[in-house]
């Protein structure tokens, strides 16, 4: 058997497949349910985008929805992750815990979809927390009803993507409902529990600003949306398509220019949002 790659990864737009093929469907289940192992893609450092300060970032591997501009569809297949024990992805926490802490930062589990694997994510987000590290879960939100309210306690932060707003165009941007993200979010403001949103700025899907102004005011009106990071689509995961034989459907769609960029910021901005 080939040895497996480094958990720890350059970035998360390593193409990684089939790490985890040779593990039992029962072992994937019980994985599941107790939480004592997860699909991980990789552990990156540095990133300075994925929450407050510098973080260490963990990829899960597994997401049900289907993003047309997904860049990671590597991590959609739970086993094409490495199959990482608790107990391993809490000592390579471990060893960042001073340098994060120094430089302001902290902890973000991100994916794929990390509430795929929510007994793992609690734990290792709690194990984080536990140590004094600064916690984010980054989520489209969608399973967002399996954390506990106390679950919730050990998650600092919440990187909600909002992807759309009207739901036929949410179902063909993502394949999934968007009513229980929203869902989701309001529960995280009835609890005052701190969101990011991430909004995917994509020229034709994304861009009309009737859906963001929608978009705008429900985040506004959550009460509990410290800022709102507006993300331009790039075509950095394109090759992944390519790699997997997926059918890419965005490949003619150019970035979006910097007046449409100023005019969505503009519109979060107009509803009282902080919003880059
Ligand atoms: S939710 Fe994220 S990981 Fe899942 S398909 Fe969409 S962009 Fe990709």
């Amino acid at each position: 058997m080939a040895p497996q790659p480094s958990l720890e990864a350059k970035s998360p737009y390593e193409l990684r497949i089939d790490l985890g093929r040779g593990v039992a469907d029962t072992d994937v289940r019980t994985a599941l349910a107790t939480g004592d192992m997860g699909f991980l893609h990789s552990f990156t450092t540095g990133s300075a985008v994925d929450g407050p300060g510098v973080r260490v970032v963990a990829w899960t591997a597994g997401c049900q929805w289907r993003c047309l501009y997904c860049h990671n569809p590597d991590t959609w297949t739970m086993t094409n992750g490495i199959p990482v024990t608790l107990a391993r992805a809490t000592e390579e926490l471990g060893k960042y815990r001073h340098g994060v802490r120094a430089m302001k930062g902290g902890f973000t589990l991100s994916g794929g979809e990390p509430l795929m694997q929510h007994r793992f994510a609690v734990k290792l987000l709690s194990a984080a927390h536990g140590m004094g590290i600064h916690t984010a879960l980054d989520s489209n939100g969608y399973y967002g009803h399996r954390l506990s309210d106390a679950d919730l306690e050990q998650i600092d932060l919440v990187l909600l993507d909002l992807k759309g707003w009207d739901s036929e165009r949410h179902r063909h941007l993502t394949g999934m409902e968007n009513g229980p993200t929203l869902e989701f979010a309001r529960r995280l403001g009835e609890r005052k529990r701190p969101i990011w949103v991430r909004f995917v700025l994509v020229p034709g899907l994304t861009d009309h600003p009737d859906e963001v102004t929608q978009i705008a005011r429900f985040a506004a009106g959550l009460g509990n949306v410290q800022r709102v990071d507006v993300l331009p689509f790039h075509q950095m995961g394109r090759y992944k398509w390519e790699r997997l034989g997926l059918t890419y459907a965005l490949g003619d769609v150019e970035p979006p220019s910097t007046e449409v960029i100023e005019r969505t910021l503009a519109i979060f901005r107009n509803e009282g949002l902080t919003a880059y």
